[in-house]
């Protein structure tokens, strides 16, 4: 059952930024990355867009890449989470399908499983996320021991990810940098490090294979949290209807744990969207949002499937006018930081029951 509220995508958005990610390294090649529902925008919508202008697609899983495959898509594919066991291995090969290799069981498998074709790995390192990732000392051994995996394309590419390229001024994008230098000088390969943060602020992790996400959907990676500034534009606009106007006195109440209080006769607006719809629960009194071209605030607390918003300042809002939630005017960037969160965080639990509308 789908709800009132829409997401409404841009898709020359998509197109621009990704034109950006170029303009900001330029000649390197472009791993667009389009996990999770290509950021909650939609996995095959966006790959429709994208796949005349990049040049691979990066998925989190094996399921992800093989929707894509399936769906015709025929680019370069790398699952960065890389293979769990023999078959999604196999079906990697099979689908010729890039898989990154961040630990030694996937090594053994590289060695013993037989193959249909031959497969393209990317080997991790972990430089310091702590997450995924072969120790950087292990690097050459790693490598050696890629080379008896007759099965492998050769040489394989080298990666790694920064933990905190969101603030680039901070050491630990510098020793990040340097040990991934130090751990691979010599070996034979292309380099990948930058997501879009270090797109944006680290040309020194540019390297061979650069791999934007969030930046591609206009939302800023950096602390800064403003897109415009990065030359990116907003991809997606969530809107709800107003379905109900009242009039409040001073001293009602509005919401659950009337935790707001009317300090003035308030002119209340409730607009069809809530927690449900992925809108954050947790945002405070004051979290704008947009009617008529103008920010009105947010009162009460969030509803599964309402909001009220005080519209004592717009005399002209009417029952029917579409709200923004974000979007034109209102940064995803802005909501996030009011929920404490981070963009993705938003983009991605857009719910499913919400509508999505495109424009190209
Ligand atoms: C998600 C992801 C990216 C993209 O990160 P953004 O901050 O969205 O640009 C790049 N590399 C890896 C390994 C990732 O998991």
């Amino acid at each position: 059952m789908k709800r009132a509220a829409w997401a409404h995508l841009r898709l020359s958005a998509l197109e621009h930024n990704l034109r950006r990610v170029r303009e900001m390294a330029p000649g390197r090649q472009v791993m667009a990355v389009i996990k999770a529902e290509a950021y909650g925008h939609g996995l095959m919508r966006v790959a429709d867009v994208l796949a005349p202008m990049a040049d691979g697609f990066a998925v989190s899983c094996m399921d992800e890449a093989d929707a894509l495959r399936g769906a015709g898509f025929r680019l370069p594919l790398l699952v960065m989470q890389g293979f769990k066991n023999e078959r999604e291995l196999r079906q990697a090969a099979h689908q010729e399908i890039a898989v990154v290799a961040h630990d030694e069981t996937q090594l053994r498998l590289l060695e013993t499983t037989p193959l249909s074709n031959s497969l393209k790995v990317w080997l991790k390192l972990d430089t310091g996320m702590g997450r995924l990732g072969f120790p950087t000392q292990r690097a050459a051994a790693v490598y050696g021991g890629l080379q008896r995996c007759a099965q492998v394309m050769q040489p394989p590419v080298w990666m790694t990810h920064l933990a905190c390229a969101d603030e680039p001024e901070r050491p630990e994008n510098t020793a990040q940098l340097e040990r991934f230098e130090a751990a691979t000088e010599g070996l034979p390969g292309l380099r990948s490090l930058a997501n879009s943060a270090a797109i944006l602020s680290l040309p020194r992790s540019h390297g061979d294979w650069v791999r934007p996400g969030i930046m591609l959907y206009g939302a800023s990676p950096l602390a800064d949290r403003d897109p415009a500034r990065h030359g990116l534009e907003r991809v997606m606009h969530l809107q709800a209807p107003l379905v109900a106007i009242q009039d409040r006195a001073m001293g009602d109440t509005v919401g659950y744990g009337a935790t707001f209080q009317c300090t003035r006769p308030t002119r209340v607006g409730v607009v069809a969207i809530g927690y449900a719809d992925g809108y954050p629960r947790h945002v405070p009194n004051g979290t704008p949002v947009m009617v008529r071209g103008r920010r009105a605030p947010l009162i009460g607390r969030v509803s599964m499937d309402m909001i009220t918003v005080d519209l004592t300042d717009h005399p002209q809002a009417a029952v029917g006018d579409p709200v923004t939630l974000w979007g034109e005017g209102l940064p995803v960037d802005e909501i996030a930081a009011a929920a404490e969160t981070i963009s993705y965080d938003l983009l991605c639990a857009v719910a499913d029951r919400v509508q999505v509308t495109s424009q190209s």
